[in-house]
């Protein structure tokens, strides 16, 4: 069952979305070549402690960190360790936090140093998706008509739609109803309602639509292990407009000044 929040509970989700939001951007201000996966976690774990909240995926089904860190051909769910991360690649990272009751999930793909060309305009057209997929998020419209947009975009630049891993409900409950694909027909679905809180997802691969489960019951990757690219952002559906309680902002902040990281995508 769906439950609608009201405005006292949308706002303790804003402040659980915005400290995820600022945990990434304590992420973009240490990320680089030669950073191991475990130490970005180790940071991240601190700071939302440090901030008298919870890591949201630590535990979570035995889950072992407080971020999901997927490099390149690793779409979502990769976790932590000793692997460094290097000039030209790229990251999905991806935070949850519990704080006062409430979660908040929110995810930004990362580029390492200098990236080829054809991987930027995925990372771009996929932000681009989760912004078109937002604007939809708007009270008298349907769950379609987000996933719909973000297909179609994904599509029409030629990359594949994951369609395994979906969007998602969030609030008392890391995980709620309804499911947010991020491919479906426009006006079919659920008709979005003041008080939905959702986690709007795009996973978009520059190849095949298709991924596989690696063998540690956590990492997907990409069966044709090209690169695939993922941002996220928790958005209560309002009249009019949607309402963001996440934000880009503090990452963004953080890669202007983060000599490895110059790209920001806008
Ligand atoms: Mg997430
Ligand atoms: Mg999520």
């Amino acid at each position: 069952m769906i439950e609608y929040k009201s405005e006292s509970e949308i706002e303790l989700i804003r402040e659980s979305s915005l400290l995820v939001a600022k945990t990434l951007g304590e992420v973009a201000k240490n990320i680089r070549p030669g950073i191991k996966t475990i130490e970005l976690d180790r940071i991240a774990e601190e700071f939302i402690r440090d901030n008298g909240a919870v890591p949201g995926f630590k535990g979570y089904q035995g889950f072992s960190g407080t971020l999901c860190i997927s490099p390149n051909e690793q779409v979502v769910h990769g976790i932590p360790s000793e692997r460094e991360l290097k000039d030209g690649e790229i990251v999905s990272i991806d935070c949850g936090v519990l704080k006062n009751g409430f979660y908040g999930d929110c995810a930004y793909t990362f580029a390492i140093g200098k990236i080829d060309e054809s991987v930027r305009r995925l990372l771009k057209v996929t932000y681009e998706c989760l912004w078109l997929g937002i604007d939809k998020a708007v009270e008298g419209n349907t769950l379609g008509d987000i996933s719909s947009v973000i297909q179609q975009h994904a599509e029409d630049a030629g990359y594949g739609v994951v369609r395994e891993l979906v969007g998602h409900g969030l609030g008392r409950n890391l995980h709620e109803p309804p499911e947010v694909p991020n491919f479906g027909k426009k006006g079919k679905g659920l008709t979005l309602r003041h008080g939905l809180v959702i986690a709007i997802e795009p996973m978009i691969n520059l190849g095949k639509r298709f991924v596989v489960q690696e063998k540690d019951g956590w990492t997907i990757r990409t069966t044709d292990r090209k690169p695939s690219a993922h941002y996220e952002h928790t958005v209560a559906v309002k009249k009019g407009k949607a309402d963001v309680l996440s934000s880009f902002s503090y990452i963004e902040e953080a890669l202007k000044r983060n000599k490895n990281n110059s790209l920001i995508i806008k």
